[in-house]
């Protein structure tokens, strides 16, 4: 499977110095926004203390007014009632007056014209306090009071002024200062919600493209896990291949298909199971785990046979059993036809313990497929190598060896006793008077006992020996690794058992069969097949000359005595 990204990630390369550069802005709005808002406080508070200043001014200029009045009504009443007291109040309020105006030469300090207006108040009280210190018993002259007056009426006049400006000025500068820090302020929020956004935007990005990489990389995992059990599958399937295109008999072909199928599908437990010739029956012939298949069944007791093609049997899904259970029948099974060319041959049975066994072998049904075929396309191929190979080398009518594969055989024993320094020996037998046998009771009853006379030498033969058709009515028997006392002990025998043999035929029975066998030795006879075989037919031939029913040895001599 190929891994397939819709869109490419993106990366959040950009977003690094935005957010300097709006965290920069941030910090100069702020620092702006401050240092604003600090320069219309300080304008706002020096435009309140100029107000407050004239008020002050204002203020002494009243006191000064209401010493200048005192001392002019004081002066008044002096000279009305001649009250000294009222001259001590007049000179009291004067000194005032001084100190006043005095103190009001410091406070308009800052204003030219006002210092002018208050060096003659300064210089009016002088002159009051000089005329009233002066005046003894008598009253001051009201020239200076009145100028006092006048001068500080028209300070007055100009401090209300200055009030009503600075007022205004004031108040000015307070709605400018309230209006920019407004609008400095909210635009340093504004820039702060700007920062905060694109924070957020960032964080969004960030988690959104985690969980991209996040949903990548468990896409990755599953693909890799995909391609590994892929490649464990083809592993298995190429394995067995290979096994099987090694197998020389069926039992192993059965054995590496059975490994095969545990390796694919592990935690199973199963068999192969094989029609027989007849196809009446199916045989176990290789099983993996425990399991509670019978070890042969009828092919109707199998659903997946009977519906020729793979069956799930499993609780919820399919609730009827199979019978090919010698107990109780399992909850989870799968039973697969084998096919070879079109033909059911067997059935593969897969038992699963559990759910997650189940689904497990559900994820392998591709590859349990192709392995059923390769099994079941071996198997055929072995059963027709097998046949073929009998068709060559077996003799049709009593499946004896034929004499092709005699040959060979006798070769290939010549070479081994040769290598061993063994004693070999080949027996030449020929049924007697055949002919005329044929000739009375039928060409089948010969076959009957060309059949029955191939059986006596079958049985009479060890693992290591040889039986074989030669051709009609005469069979070789090579013996390998014997004396050539024990090879004649071995063809009287045979001679013998030939001619106790009963032939049930289709005309009745019929015994007197005899034999004449000839016999060789090698290395004694010869040392080279021609000559062994040559040796033993022209002992057959002195037997047959002698009067039948006899073994003769070609080595005539160590019998002659
Ligand atoms: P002898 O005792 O000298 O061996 O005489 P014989 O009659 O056995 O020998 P002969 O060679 O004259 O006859 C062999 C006969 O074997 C001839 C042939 O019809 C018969 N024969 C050969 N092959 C078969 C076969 O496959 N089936 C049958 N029924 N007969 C066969
Ligand atoms: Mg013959
Ligand atoms: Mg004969």
């Amino acid at each position: 499977m190929l891994l397939k990204i819709k869109e490419p990630l993106k990366t959040a390369d950009t977003s690094v110095p935005m957010l300097i550069t709006a965290a920069t802005t941030c910090v100069l709005f702020m620092l702006i926004a401050g240092g604003l808002v600090y320069a219309n406080t300080r304008r706002t508070v020096t435009a309140a203390d100029w107000v407050n200043h004239t008020q002050e001014v204002l203020n002494s200029l009243r006191t000064a007014s209401q010493m200048t009045d005192r001392i002019d009504s004081s002066t008044l009443l002096f000279q009305a009632t001649n009250d000294e007291a009222r001259l001590d109040v007049a000179r009291t309020s004067a000194r005032n007056l001084d100190s006043a105006a005095t103190h009001l030469r410091v406070l308009v300090s800052d204003n030219p014209e006002e210092v002018i207006n208050a060096d003659q108040l300064v210089a009016c009280s002088d002159g009051i306090s000089g005329a009233l210190n002066v005046a003894g018993k008598s009253a001051p002259p009201r020239s200076p009071i009145q100028r006092c007056q006048e001068t500080i009426a028209k300070m007055m006049e100009l401090e209300r002024r200055l009030l009503t400006d600075r007022e205004k000025t004031s108040e000015h500068t307070a709605m400018v200062s309230l209006t920019s820090d407004f609008v400095f302020v909210g635009l340093a929020i504004l820039t702060l919600i700007t920062v905060f956004g694109f924070l957020l935007r960032a964080a969004e990005l960030r988690q959104s493209t985690e969980s991209k990489v996040l949903e990548t990389n468990r896409t990755l995992e599953e693909s890799v896990a995909l391609l590994q059990e892929q490649a464990d599958e083809t592993n298995v399937l190429t394995t067995s291949r290979d096994e099987m295109q090694l197998c020389v008999t069926l039992q192993d072909v059965y054995e590496s298909a059975k490994n095969g199928f545990a390796r694919l599908m592990p935690m199973t437990s199963g068999a192969l199971c094989m029609l027989n010739n007849s196809r009446n029956m199916l045989e176990t012939v290789a099983t993996w785990g425990e399991m509670a298949l019978e070890d042969c069944h009828l092919p109707g007791s199998c659903c997946g046979l009977r519906s020729g093609q793979p069956r799930w049997r499993e609780p919820g899904a399919s609730e009827v059993h199979c019978t090919h259970f010698s107990g109780q029948a399992p909850e989870r099974y799968l039973c697969v036809p084998i096919m070879a060319h079109g033909d059911t041959i067997g059935l593969l049975y897969v038992e699963c313990a559990d759910a997650v066994c189940m689904e497990n072998v559900h994820h392998r049904m591709a590859g349990m497929r192709q392995l059923t075929q390769l099994t079941g396309m071996a198997v055929a191929s072995m059963k027709l190598r097998m046949k073929l190979e009998h068709q060559s080398i077996r003799d049709p009518l009593t499946t004896l060896f034929n004499r092709n594969f005699m040959e060979i055989a006798l070769e290939r024993e010549l070479s081994r006793s040769r290598r061993k320094k063994q004693m070999l020996a080949v027996l030449m037998l020929d049924v007697d008077h055949f002919k005329e046998f044929n000739d009375r009771h039928g060409h089948a009853a010969g076959d009957a006992v060309l059949k029955a006379v191939a059986e006596v030498c079958q049985a009479n033969t060890r693992n290591e020996d040889t039986a074989c058709r030669y051709g009609g009515e005469e069979f070789t028997i090579i013996l390998p690794e014997i004396t050539p006392e024990h090879a004649y002990e071995r063809a009287e025998a045979l001679r013998h058992a030939i001619s106790q043999v009963q032939v049930r035929g289709a005309g009745g029975s019929y015994g007197d069969l005899t034999v004449s066998i000839g016999l060789a030795m090698f290395p004694d006879d010869g040392t080279t097949p021609e000559v062994l075989l040559q040796k033993a037919d022209q002992a057959l031939y002195r037997a047959k000359g002698q009067g039948r029913d006899q073994v003769v040895v070609a080595m005539q001599p160590i019998f002659a005595a």
